[in-house]
């Protein structure tokens, strides 16, 4: 894998024990901790982004005199795939508190005749992008179609000066699908690399289907 792929789950932290919570099939029964678990890796992948950003100088007025402070330069965008990417979004916006904000809808639509599936966009709303810091978020990067045709939607509304993706559990493939689709100097953030990917293309070992545990099955 390349330099630009930050695995977070490879240190030992606090991060592990929300990514075990998050993939075990009991825990995962309570949907709200399920939520707050992906909201609480946004947040964390939130404060490791932060130390790649801009800062500026700022003297802070305190009761008792002046500070001399650092402040973030700009705010990135923070813009995530519909639905399941929400409590990541949410999470990443707890930190980014002043960020602006994009939606993309982006579904599979799975072939009745074979185990294939094409991913359609059907939905953006989204600030101007031009020249901006853009976090891409979608919790499952599994084959990287859905992050490479939001990145693509994006772009109506301008190109970005740097992009970060950020995904809780992503495969192997779809790290190379974002490596060879995005801008080279785009940097990913993952809380862990699976090698499988099942033939409906669902990440092994992974989770399950993110939306459906954060929010309910679809059917
Ligand atoms: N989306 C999910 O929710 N889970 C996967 O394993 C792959 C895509």
């Amino acid at each position: 894998m390349n330099s630009n792929v930050n695995n977070l789950g490879q240190q030992y932290s606090v991060f592990s024990q929300f990514m075990a919570e998050i993939r075990d099939v009991d825990i995962q029964q309570d949907s709200m901790r399920f939520r707050r678990n992906l909201e609480r890796v946004g947040e964390i992948m939130a404060y490791e982004i932060s130390k790649k950003l801009v800062y500026q100088h700022k003297s802070v007025t305190t009761p008792m005199g002046v500070s001399e402070c650092s402040v973030l330069q700009e705010q990135p965008v923070i813009a995530t795939i519909l639905r399941a990417g929400l409590p990541l979004h949410q999470g990443l916006l707890n930190y980014f508190d002043r960020a602006e904000n994009t939606f993309i809808s982006a579904y599979r639509i799975h072939h009745e005749d074979d185990d294939g599936f094409d991913v359609e966009v059907e939905y953006m709303a989204s600030p101007d992008l031009q020249g901006k810091t853009v976090i891409l978020c979608d919790p499952m990067l599994a084959t990287g179609t859905s992050m490479v045709l939001a990145y693509k939607a994006l772009l109506e509304r301008g190109r970005p000066a740097q992009i970060h993706v950020a995904a809780v559990i992503a495969s192997e493939q779809g790290i190379r699908f974002v490596q060879d689709n995005l801008p080279a100097n785009t940097t990913i953030w993952v809380g862990a690399i699976d090698k499988e990917l099942t033939s409906r293309a669902y990440i092994v070992p992974g989770l399950g289907d993110a939306g459906d545990l954060a929010y309910g099955s679809k059917e």
